[in-house]
């Protein structure tokens, strides 16, 4: 199954897609994820996305499409892939639907008041894009691989609402794009983590 998963900046897109992958077996394919490492290699890449994750902006269209379509030609996609955090913008969705077949786009839904506080107090793993909260965290190292956690310079209070504006201006339209195509699944992303986890599962029609 390829797999889309929508939703505001701190919705939890990174969290569940990361498990739904390990559940089905299938790779998570985070544009956040590879621009922040290409960041951290400096790379020709990471150092023109810099500056516009910083300000709490979108990475220039053809920059995010280019790794996406280089991406999804790997041979370990060739079973299926959630795609976590791209589309973000119509030209994308355009785009993907060139080279790529999607089957289902889930949208994880919660409200800006949630979401601010959700992201000001986030903490994430840079090597593999795990993500915690400063609320239940029990180490400052990674549970998964035990690097240092960190918070994101585009997690700071001024670059939260700058990428609330821009999801409801440039990726908001994106829900009613899929709908129109009957590949929209909305969940209620408030929910318990486990209990979201079962509600995709269930709603993607994959028994566990
Ligand atoms: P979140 O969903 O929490 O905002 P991401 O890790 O998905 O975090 O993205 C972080 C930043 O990386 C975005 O604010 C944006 O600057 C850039 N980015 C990620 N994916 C895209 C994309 N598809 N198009 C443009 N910019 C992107
Ligand atoms: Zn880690």
């Amino acid at each position: 199954m390829n797999i889309i998963f929508l939703g505001p900046p701190g919705a939890g897109k990174g969290t569940q897609a990361q498990r739904i992958c390990e559940a089905l077996g299938i790779p998570q394919i985070s544009t956040g994820d590879i621009l922040r490492r290409a960041i951290k290699e400096e790379t020709p890449t990471g150092l023109k996305a810099k500056a516009y994750i910083d300000a709490g902006k979108l990475v220039p269209d053809e920059v995010v499409i280019d790794i996406v379509r280089d991406r999804l030609d790997q041979e370990d996609c060739k079973a299926g892939y959630i795609l976590d955090g791209f589309p973000r913008t119509v030209p994308q969705a355009e785009a993907l639907a060139d080279f790529a077949r999607i089957d289902a786009v889930v949208d994880l839904d919660v409200a800006d008041e949630n979401l601010v506080q959700r992201l000001s107090g986030r903490r994430v793993c840079l090597n593999c894009g795990a993500t915690y909260h400063v609320s239940t965290m029990k180490s400052d190292c990674c549970n998964h691989c035990g690097q240092a956690l960190v918070q994101r310079d585009d997690d700071k209070p001024e670059t939260v609402l700058s990428r609330l504006k821009v999801y409801h201006e440039q990726t908001a339209p994106l829900v009613s794009y899929y709908q129109d195509k009957n590949l929209l699944h909305v969940i209620d992303g408030a929910q318990q983590k486990e209990v979201i986890f079962d509600a995709i599962l269930n709603t993607l029609g994959v028994k566990q």
